[in-house]
């Protein structure tokens, strides 16, 4: 899949292909339609949140439920979803929401 990628501190954005995620318990997996960028994203790149690099940029997205966990029973695949509120922010080149 294809993300906005920062790769180390203070570096330029790039867009890469990475590693689908698999949906974990109680997760699902979202197909991004679109996301703001937004200053955290410019914090995250100066390296002013806690966490490694590289890390993958916009925490606002919008899109479409691509795979649940078996243990999630309130979203279905197909659903459409905005994501917003607490932000867990990269863990190893991933997004949490
Ligand atoms: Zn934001």
């Amino acid at each position: 899949m294809k993300a906005a990628v920062v790769p180390a501190v203070s570096s330029s954005w790039q867009i890469k292909d990475v590693p689908q995620p698999q949906p974990g318990p109680n997760q699902v997996l979202v197909k991004m339609h679109a996301s703001g960028i937004c200053y955290t994203d410019v914090h995250l790149t100066l390296g002013h949140f806690p966490g490694p690099f590289p890390r993958i940029l916009g925490h606002e997205p919008v899109g479409e439920i691509v795979a649940v966990a078996p243990d999630v029973t309130t979203r279905k695949v197909g659903d459409r979803v905005k994501i917003a509120g607490e932000v867990k922010l990269y863990l190893q080149g991933t997004i949490n929401i």
